[in-house]
């Protein structure tokens, strides 16, 4: 019997930096996820969401218009299953209680590896490796 086709996970790309959407857009196509949509901020990247359902967020804090933690407590009261995983620069792990008291997955603290990425993904999303 064939095996049912398993579809990739769709991620969604929430932060203000091009050069860091590339990156993470590099290693999700690496290890099997597919790119949902990508936006530069909290307010898009909360409209986004509404709109594409993506299986996971990489949300980043620090953006303008409205920075993550604001954009992870809107979505996951559109969708109280959301499931985001905060990326946030180094210095900012002052924020990591509130983003987990919003309901955030993980926090991973760029500069961050590859490996780190796909590792909270794959446990946020429950896919076994
Ligand atoms: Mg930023």
């Amino acid at each position: 019997m064939e095996k049912p086709e398993v579809r990739p996970p769709r991620i969604l790309i929430v932060d203000d930096l091009s050069f860091m959407r590339t990156v993470i857009k590099e290693i999700l196509n690496d290890h099997g996820f597919t790119l949902a949509g990508e936006a530069q901020n909290g307010a898009e990247g909360w409209k986004a969401y509404t709109i594409l359902r993506p299986d996971a967020v990489l949300m980043d804090i620090t953006m303008p218009v409205m920075n993550g933690l604001e954009s992870l407590k809107r979505i996951r009261y559109f969708d109280p299953d959301a499931c985001v995983v905060m990326c946030s620069a180094l210095g900012e792990q002052e924020y990591i209680l509130r983003a987990i008291r919003y309901g955030a997955r993980d926090f991973i603290v760029k500069p961050f590896r590859p490996e780190r990425i796909v590792s909270a993904l794959r446990i946020a999303l429950r896919i076994d490796e």
